[in-house]
């Protein structure tokens, strides 16, 4: 991208916070003013809200920029925090997890609960070998274990380094081996789809590859026959045997709590090193401001995997710090039926639902008529992440789940950040659709131009961090030079431009008239179409716009007149006639209505009807595959991808398509 980002699409629809929630919020616009005043002021208060077992001296040291420490002195232990505290506050018996497996088996683990398997957990991996420093490999499906192996760890200063419980022998072993895991913790299985999957034979085919490993902890969820080797250990032969006294010291602010890796989206995963008191205090600060959670009466429910950030930050450590309760399910949206997301939510009367703008799009083609079926009234706040959420996505999550009454908080930010960074309050803005409107009180987000200029109203460019953040990243675990390239070297100082640091996300945003903030997709997937670089999450969501369309991908095909052509795959909703002259009307249609929206500059050149998209396996479109096709390449990295056959149908289907037009 040479020059800014186009600003094509505008919406004009407004929705204020309803006026109880407002009355009654966590947080009021009172917070930016504070913030904006006092940034480092701002979060030592917000860092109050943890219990410090020394205090810490200075709240920010930036001296060897861009490597942050934060509560410099500081020292707490996360899972006391997480787990201890609320139990010593009178809320054993609070439940903390409501747990539902996909075979519709349940189980209620209260905080009390959760102390004494953590601290069976802690005395488990203590007696393996397990010590501060070291680094601990989780492989599991969505139980309760999986939180508490978690916990486990921070309790005593060993790393976690979660692997999705989808990912293959390779990715699991590259991990494994990228971080010299010493101990894997897993599963024998979980339940997807209906039937058990195993996950054993996985790890025992990467443990083969990785000399580092001495132990693996085997929860036994399915009860399948496995095979058993001489590391083997069964959880409920250690763990739960052990004792359930455990006392947890505390550590350094800066001690080292996780590393995760990557989505993988664009490329070859990244491992993020995170730490101890400036992650806790984001996360649970945003998780109490965003949600606006009151622990007394809401039941919230993130549909993330453990695997990802976002069951880092708002499955594990933001909720349970803030004592709250929560839903935690197993399986897939689809097992036994298409209703099971909305069932759950009316069983447990879900007040906060957060999910992904890729299942609400699943939903809206599935149809109106299967959320209808359920009481959803308990549902007052709606949260979306992981990619730009379309305009009309955004409107159907605020319909058909929300039925009007409850604010939708679009929240960007990424595994890098640890915590939420722009996101709506829900007490505070007047937000819109599509749009993650503002910077959290005491973070400076701002789009800027080549040149690290601020866009003014009404323009697009790069989005870019201007001030360091409690749960910024640390840094890529073993590469700082990576780390120092990929994010520190576009912009600012570590780009030999002027004295200040400034973190480039790699994504791209604009700015509206109303200075409203609107993340435009991955700035390396910009189109650039006769001299205009144009996102694509604006003739996404164009396409999406369409009543017939409920998903759309589009990717810069090479071209020989305009440099690169528009190329778009598109989803028909589930009702859509797209067979033989149907389908040639609807491409028509579909291509005037992008140029009606946005212009004719974005009028793609070809749009292909697609069954399927190609996803990570959390569930983003990996628009660079796609690129490939369009562009008649071998592809590249399918490792993150969810289903390879995907792509084998659209490359299929591409080159039928290709003659027609
Ligand atoms: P990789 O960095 O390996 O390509 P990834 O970027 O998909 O993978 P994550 O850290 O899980 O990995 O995702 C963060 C990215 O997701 C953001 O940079 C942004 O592109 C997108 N994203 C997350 N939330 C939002 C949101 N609310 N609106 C728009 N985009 C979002
Ligand atoms: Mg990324």
């Amino acid at each position: 991208m040479s020059e800014t980002l186009e600003n094509l699409y505008s919406e004009t629809r407004t929705f204020p916070p309803p006026a109880e929630l407002a009355a009654n919020a966590n947080v009021t616009a009172e917070a930016y003013r504070e913030a904006e005043e006092d940034r480092l002021g701002f979060w030592a208060q917000q860092a109050l809200r943890l219990s410090w077992a020394k205090p810490w001296e200075q709240v920010l040291d930036w001296s060897n920029a861009p490597f942050a420490k934060w509560f410099v002195g500081g020292e707490l232990n996360i899972a006391y925090n997480c787990v201890d505290r609320h139990v010593e506050a009178g809320h054993g018996d609070k439940v903390a997890i409501h747990w539902e497996g996909e075979p519709g088996d349940t189980r209620a683990i209260t905080y009390a609960d959760l102390l004494t398997s953590v601290s069976q957990a802690a005395n488990t991996l203590t007696e393996l070998g397990v010590t501060a420093g070291d680094r601990v490999a989780i492989y599991l499906p969505m139980i309760p274990e999986a939180a508490v192996a978690m916990l486990a760890c921070a309790r005593i200063g060993a790393l976690h380094s979660v692997v999705f419980g989808g990912f293959s022998v390779d990715a699991l072993a590259t991990r494994i081996q990228d971080a010299d895991a010493k101990l894997v913790i897993t599963a024998d299985g979980g339940y997807r789809r209906g039937k058990p999957s195993a996950l054993k034979p996985t790890v025992d085919e990467a443990v083969a590859q990785c000399p580092s490993i001495e132990h693996v902890l085997v929860v036994r969820r399915t009860g399948e026959d496995i095979a058993w080797g001489e590391k083997d250990l069964w959880w409920h032969e250690t763990v739960e045997q052990a004792s359930d006294k455990h006392e947890a010291r505390a550590f350094d602010s800066e001690h080292p709590l996780f590393i995760l890796y990557t989505s993988g989206t664009t490329g070859k995963p990244k491992g993020i090193l995170h730490t101890t008191g400036g992650f806790l205090t984001q996360v649970s600060y945003t998780h109490h401001a965003v949600f606006d959670l009151k622990p007394e009466s809401d039941v919230y429910w993130c549909t993330a995997d453990i695997g990802w950030v976002t069951g880092h930050s708002y499955i594990v450590y933001g909720p349970l710090s803030n004592g709250a309760t929560q839903v935690m399910y197993e399986g897939t949206p689809d097992t036994p039926h298409r209703g099971r997301f909305w069932e759950i939510v009316d069983k447990y009367k879900v007040s906060i639902l957060y999910t992904a703008p890729t299942l609400i799009r699943t939903m809206m083609k599935w149809g109106d008529d299967i959320p209808a079926k359920y009481d959803l009234s308990s549902l007052r706040i709606l949260g979306s992440v992981g990619e730009p959420i379309n305009p009309e996505a955004w409107m159907w999550y605020r319909e058909h789940v929300g039925h009007d009454n409850a604010p939708i908080v679009d929240t960007w930010w990424q595994t890098e950040t640890g915590a939420m960074m722009i996101s709506p309050l829900p007490g505070v803005t007047a937000s819109k659709p599509g749009s993650a409107m503002t910077p959290l009180p005491g973070v400076s987000a701002d789009v800027v131009n080549d040149e690290a200029e601020s866009v003014p109203d009404g323009g697009g460019g790069f989005l870019v961090l201007r001030e360091p953040w409690p749960s910024m990243l640390r840094g890529i675990w073993g590469d700082e030079q990576r780390f120092k390239d990929t994010y520190w070297s576009r912009f600012g100082k570590g780009a030999g431009a002027g004295d200040e640091w400034v973190y480039f996300a790699g994504d791209g945003a604009k700015r509206d008239e109303d200075g409203a903030l609107w993340l435009l997709g991955r700035v390396d997937d910009v189109m650039l179409v006769s001299g205009h670089n144009i996102s694509t999450t604006e003739v996404e969501s164009a396409l999406v716009s369409h009543p017939s369309v409920a998903e759309a991908a589009v990717v810069g095909a090479t071209d020989p007149t305009t440099g690169q052509a528009i190329v778009a795959f598109t989803i028909p909703r589930g009702n859509v006639d797209t067979s033989g002259d149907a389908g040639e009307q609807l491409i028509q249609d579909l291509r005037n209505h992008v140029a009606k929206k946005l212009g004719p500059i974005a009028k793609p050149r070809q749009i292909m009807l697609v069954a399927e998209l190609p996803k990570t396996r959390s569930g983003k479109i990996m628009r660079r595959l796609l690129k490939d096709v369009a562009e008649n390449r071998s592809l590249g990295d399918v490792t993150t991808l969810q289903d390879s056959a995907v792509m084998d149908l659209i490359s299929s289907g591409m080159q039928a398509g290709k003659s027609e037009d």
